[in-house]
């Protein structure tokens, strides 16, 4: 069992052929060597036949028949009585005779050598017969004749008797050939049928081990290719050519199991990516190289409507355009192909790009182009329709005011310098900017819809004013910019229409049931005497709007290049003040306010000053504006905090200090911070301290400020809103943050004497910050009478020029007992 198995299991399939051929061999080799032996056997037995028996045989037959002839001669020869025939029969026997003698000769054979023996006296008798017949002696003749057939017949005998043993012995070696061959035969037979009867079942077991192992490794393969991959290999442990196998479909199986693996990820990726792909805002198409849909998603087969054999892969790009495009006129159509052949030209190149694209059905898509480094591209289609719209929508608006619909500042512009580049043509023009006086003012006490329909009515009342050849643009807030076209404008039709205008314009209106009235002030610069670039004349219609102004407003003013040398001292201060704030040469003058009660200095207000060393002691409303502008005034209002708090350190300990504050201070530096280092470095109580705002402050509205001044409240620091009354909406930002004290503005307080609605509207103020728990500053009061008017008008404090002018620190603790005797005096 154990040797069958190993014949049937042995290290390798070639080993076990190799076995089964070497018995197959061994089995021929042993047939062979046994028909070899009989060959062998047979060629000697031949041999021997050859050259013993028949030679034997034969020469015997020879022997007789000669011996015969010989016999029948000599025994005729008594009565032969013819001599000549006796002659040749004497040759003939002579001639037997020889034969006869040379053939016993030859055979070293004791039958032959009694033949041998017997032969000569044979001879010698037939002689004497002859001898005797030949000399007629008959008798005598016949007498040995007699003698002669004696001895003839026995030799005859002999001869028989040899020849007849000879031929005996033949058949027998014959016979004795014949059981060889057979038995010969009879192994091959039996070498034969051994070697069937024992390789046969052999190579049967062995084929049908291999194949039915081979079966099961091909069963086991068909089910892997049907990603049967939990099936088990069989023969994989063998260590044969079918193991080889076996484990070579291990492997397969492995990899089927690894490639199912990755196939299902991939299959999630992509289930992934559909789903992503699909739930995309945005429609994608992917094409090949040779203009063929790759992939594209459900968006992209909304926005261009296609049904779904032509989402298919493999859709020819131009199918779809075909597609999508039917039913345009003909010329759209044509622009489509050359879009396309644009689209094209572009993926060549390889840069991505977006273009618009207008569908027949009216909408308008952008459409992002990705060229793939194979010659594909990546389409994304947006519907931009809406956004398109609004573009267009956008852009019209770009060109024209949307509450006035006159031009704006934009389309001002263009039209200026189209204007100015065709100067030669139309010989010149004159540039009218227009600035409404107290605008602000209705804006911030009526609303902004108010101001909104008092633009509007503007727009319509210069419109109605100018003749087509002119050009109005609301260049934005209040302002308006009129070009006066026409040939050859001078100064006195400029001024003209300008004057016209601001009589216009100035004309009341009815706005919301309610009667208005504002002004305007007009700056003029001519083309090309003022400037030919744009950017020159509204230089020069800026100064001289500027001019305007200052002049008093409801004026026009054409410009002149002195008013440039204004400017020019603008910038000179500019530059100056910098260099003013590094070397010290501002510095705070202060001024005492008095309690109405008690007449006494409750605390001073710090003003600041510049010593400027050629024109002397410059007044604020000179640098503050100039500050704020470059952006210094952070720095300079850091300094005015540390400054005015140290000064008061060495006031009286009831005495404040008030700081005034511009609104970049908010906006552009940690004020509080500032504060913090101010009271830190001078060990000022926080109580001691004021800070004076204006409404501009608030005028952002801006959550950051109002979160600063409450932290600032919180720690002890007053606020004060300053100027009160000259911004016209003052009352709605007393709510907006719980001041400690209002300073009403010195117009009020100026005109008090003269006008009866200003009392009324001081103690109106006054009350009501009582009842909001603020006290009321009087500033500018100048006279006995002022004073007077604000005492009765229910104030809590006053400043003015009554009781002190600012003066410098050093001065301020006289000024103290100054000011109360003052007050005493006048009260
Ligand atoms: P303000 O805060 O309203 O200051 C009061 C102004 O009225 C001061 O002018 C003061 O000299 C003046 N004044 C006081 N009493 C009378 C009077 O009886 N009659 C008249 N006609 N005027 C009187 P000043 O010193 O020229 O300051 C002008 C403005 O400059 C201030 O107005 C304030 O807004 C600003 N300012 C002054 N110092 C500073 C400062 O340190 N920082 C900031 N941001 N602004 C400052
Ligand atoms: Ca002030
Ligand atoms: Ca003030």
């Amino acid at each position: 069992m154990k040797s069958y198995a190993l014949i049937l299991q042995p290290k390798s399939f070639a080993a076990k052929l190799y076995g089964v051929v070497a018995l197959a061999f061994a089995a021929v080799v042993g047939v062979s060597l046994m028909s070899m032996l009989y060959v062998y056997q047979a060629r000697q037995a031949t041999e021997r036949l050859k050259v013993y028996s028949l030679k034997s045989a034969g020469l015997a037959a020879d022997l007789e028949i000669l011996l015969e002839r010989h016999r029948r001669i000599v025994e005729s020869a008594p009565v032969q009585l013819h001599r000549v025939l006796d002659d040749s029969n004497r040759r003939v026997l002579e001639d037997i005779a020889e034969q006869m003698l040379a053939m016993s000769a030859v055979r070293d054979d004791a039958l032959l050598q009694d033949v041998q023996q017997k032969l000569p006296d044979l001879i010698q008798k037939s002689r004497d017969v002859f001898r005797l017949a030949a000399n007629f002696a008959g008798d005598e003749a016949i007498k040995v004749a007699k003698d002669y057939s004696e001895t003839a017949e026995l030799l005859q005998g002999r001869i028989h008797v040899y020849r007849t043993e000879r031929l005996r012995e033949i058949s027998r070696e014959t016979a004795r050939l014949n059981a060889r061959g057979q038995a010969v035969t009879n192994w091959i037979m039996a070498g034969s049928v051994m070697v069937l009867v024992l390789l046969g079942p052999l190579l049967v077991l062995l084929i049908n081990s291999i194949v039915m192992r081979l079966k099961g490794i091909t069963v086991t393969m068909t089910r892997l290719a049907q990603n049967e991959t939990t099936i088990p290999v069989p023969s994989a442990r063998d260590s044969d050519e079918v193991g080889d196998i076996a484990r070579a479909v291990q492997v397969f199986k492995s990899n089927a199991i690894q490639l199912r693996r990755s196939h299902n990820e991939i299959e999630k990726l992509n289930q992934w990516f559909k789903i992503a792909l699909n739930n995309m805002a945005r429609g994608l198409s992917m094409f090949d190289a040779d203009q063929r849909l790759i992939v594209c998603n459900s968006e992209y087969q909304q926005l261009y409507g296609l049904p779904d054999a032509l989402t298919r892969p493999g859709t020819r790009f131009s199918t779809i355009i075909e597609y999508w495009d039917q039913g345009r006129e003909q010329d759209l159509s044509r622009e489509v192909w050359r879009w396309l052949d644009r689209h094209a030209a572009n993926i060549q190149e390889g840069d991505d790009f977006t273009r618009l694209q207008s569908l027949p059905n009216g909408r308008t898509l952008s459409v992002t182009c990705q060229p793939l480094p194979d010659g594909g591209w990546v389409d994304v289609h947006e519907d931009v329709t809406e956004k398109h719209r609004s573009e267009i929508r956008i852009r019209e608006l770009a060109e024209f005011d949307t509450l006035t619909g006159l031009a704006n500042r934009h389309h001002f512009h263009e039209h200026l310098n189209e204007l100015l580049s065709s100067l030669v043509n139309t010989g010149g023009f004159a540039m009218l900017w227009l600035d409404l006086d107290h605008f602000k003012v209705v804006n911030d006490t009526l609303g902004h819809p108010a101001g909104d329909a008092l633009l509007k009515a503007v727009s319509l009342r210069l419109k109605s004013a100018l003749r087509a050849s002119d050009f109005v643009a609301r260049l934005g807030g209040d302002e308006f910019a009129i070009i006066q076209g026409g040939s050859n404008i001078g100064n006195a039709a400029a001024i003209a229409l300008a004057d016209r205008l601001i009589a216009t314009v100035s004309e009341p209106y009815q706005i919301f049931g309610q009667s208005i009235t504002i002004g305007g002030s007009v700056g003029i610069a001519l083309a090309p005497q003022h400037g030919t670039s744009a950017e020159e004349l509204l230089k020069n219609g800026d100064i001289a709007l500027y001019k305007a102004k200052s002049a008093g407003r409801g004026t026009s003013v054409m410009f002149a290049p002195e008013f440039e040398n204004a400017l020019k001292a603008r910038r000179t201060i500019e530059t100056d003040l910098k260099r003013a704030v590094a070397a010290g040469e501002l510095e705070l003058h202060y001024q005492p306010i008095l309690d109405l009660k008690s007449g006494r200095v409750t605390g001073c207000e710090a003003l600041m000053r510049w010593r400027h060393p050629e024109r002397g002691m410059i007044p604020p409303f000179e640098f503050i504006p100039v500050a704020e502008s470059i952006g210094i005034i952070g720095e300079m209002g850091a300094w005015a905090l540390l400054e005015a708090c140290k000064a008061a350190v060495d006031w009286p300990s009831q005495t404040s200090v008030a700081v005034n504050l511009s609104a970049a201070q908010f906006s552009t530096r940690d004020l509080a911070a500032d504060v913090q280092a101010a009271l830190e470095a001078s060990g000022l109580a926080p109580q001691r301290l004021e800070l004076e705002i204006t409404e501009t402050v608030l005028l952002d509205d801006d959550p950051a400020t109002l979160a600063t001044l409450t932290a600032l409240s919180q720690s002890g620091v007053s606020i004060a809103l300053d100027d009160f009354g000259t911004g016209y909406a003052s009352l709605s930002y007393l709510r907006s943050f719980p001041f400690n004290k209002i300073k009403i503005d010195q117009t009020f307080v100026r005109d008090l004497p003269d006008r009866s609605n200003c009392v009324a509207i001081v103690s109106a103020v006054a009350s009501l910050a009582r009842t909001l728990g603020m006290k009321t500053v009087a500033e500018g009061v100048e006279t006995s009478a002022h004073l007077y008017l604000v005492t009765c008008a229910g104030c809590d404090e006053v400043q003015g020029y009554l009781f002190s002018r600012p003066v410098p620190a050093a001065e301020i603790l006289e000024r103290f007992a100054a000011s109360e005797r003052v007050f005493a005096h006048a009260a």
